[in-house]
């Protein structure tokens, strides 16, 4: 994502983010010829083997681990608690003009809550570990890099990253690590393509509520809250079928279109054995997740939203849990530039050609991860 006033040329006052998922298997496959593989899969299964799973996560082995990894590569690393038991591990590889704009890699230590038997390792230690495996290889190899290389480790990306990323993101450590550019986790790549995203949509969390008077159940009468609200569930299952046609058809990705999912639906008068049966009640509500791509135009959506979706003339009114913005401080949309405009861009290019590797088109992330606190 850029975040720059400056020209388009000037490498320093470019802050990025890039989603970038590394295609595993070649990477290893690269890595096998530097160090044994068996190695680096008993590295890997270390690190898999420490339970980080929510609700209760073992940050502190994590960080212990990475650590450990940090001092066999002679990284630097500093421990930084910006929430108490939620260690944000920062490590740092020199580069030899540190005053240039730095590297930052950034992976999240938590992992969702899963059924051991069906435990994977994309999201996202597997991308933790190929960032260690691959500076591994290159110091082997002798390699110095030109700018200063960090890898952060953050807890709680998978419940909201406040506690992780953005602490890190909006600290005086962060503002002096001077970065330039921010790779962060993507999604596997089913294919020999190396996958890319640009951006990523936007979540706005919509709760809408009828209002109406309250009557008998055999009473037929005008604007009952069930009724409204049911028409507006209408209106947004119309929408989203509209949307989910763009991408069944192959005319958008899945990424830019705005994805609508109700969450819940609550209403009723609840008696002992389950809810009254003869009363229609004066209140209804239902919950969406919103999606919101940073292409589309969000005042289209509000302007849907107030007059289809939860019109007061319908007795409605809504309010949003969570909002937001597809723009930037500077008013622009949280896009990384994908072509020639953006330096980043074309050495991203040049080294996925330099291995053989294919890149796939740029995407729009579906969902949200912790690169967005970065570009701000
Ligand atoms: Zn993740």
């Amino acid at each position: 994502m850029v975040i720059s006033s400056g020209g388009g040329g000037n490498f320093s006052c470019v802050l990025l983010v890039l989603y970038f998922c590394l295609f595993y298997q070649s990477l290893s496959l690269a890595l096998a010829a530097a160090s044994s593989s068996s190695e680096i899969i008993s590295r890997f299964q270390q690190y898999l083997q420490i339970n980080t799973a929510h609700p209760n996560p073992n940050y502190y082995e994590a960080a212990d681990f990475i650590l450990s990894q940090a001092k066999s590569l002679s990284l630097e690393s500093h421990t930084l608690e910006f929430v108490k038991a939620k260690p944000v591990v920062v490590l740092k590889w020199p580069g030899t003009n540190p005053k240039l704009p730095s590297i930052l890699l950034n992976s999240h230590t938590d992992v969702v809550p899963s059924e051991p038997h069906k435990w994977g390792s994309q999201d996202m230690k597997c991308v933790g570990l190929q960032y260690l495996e691959a500076i591994r290889k290159l110091k082997n190899s002798g390699f110095h890099p030109l700018r200063t290389v960090y890898l952060s480790f953050v807890p709680d990306e998978e419940i909201g990253g406040h506690d992780g990323a953005e602490k890190l993101a909006d600290s005086d450590y962060f503002k002096k690590m001077n970065v330039g550019i921010v790779l962060d986790e993507g999604l596997a790549s089913p294919n020999e393509y190396y996958r890319i995203f640009y951006a990523e949509r936007c979540p706005w969390w919509l709760v809408i509520k009828a209002s109406g008077a309250p009557g008998h159940g055999a009473k037929l009468y005008e604007n009952t809250a069930m009724e409204n609200l049911l028409k507006s569930i209408e209106n947004v299952r119309r929408f989203r079928a509209a949307q989910f046609d763009l991408v069944k058809a192959g005319l958008k990705a899945e990424g830019q279109v705005i994805s609508v999912n109700m969450v819940f639906l609550k209403a009723g008068t609840p008696s002992p054995t389950g809810f009254v049966m003869n009363l229609q009640p004066s209140e209804a509500e239902a919950g969406f997740d919103i999606r919101v791509p940073p292409t589309t135009d969000p005042a289209y959506l509000e302007r849907r939203i107030a007059e289809e979706w939860a019109p007061a003339s319908r007795n409605m009114t809504y309010e949003f849990k969570q909002k937001g913005s597809v723009y930037d401080k500077f008013g622009k949309p949280i896009l990384t530039a994908d072509d020639s405009s953006n330096p980043w861009w074309a050495l991203l290019e040049g080294a996925v050609k330099k291995v053989n590797g294919k890149l796939g088109k740029p995407e729009i992330f579906p969902a949200s991860t912790d690169a967005r606190f970065f570009p701000r």
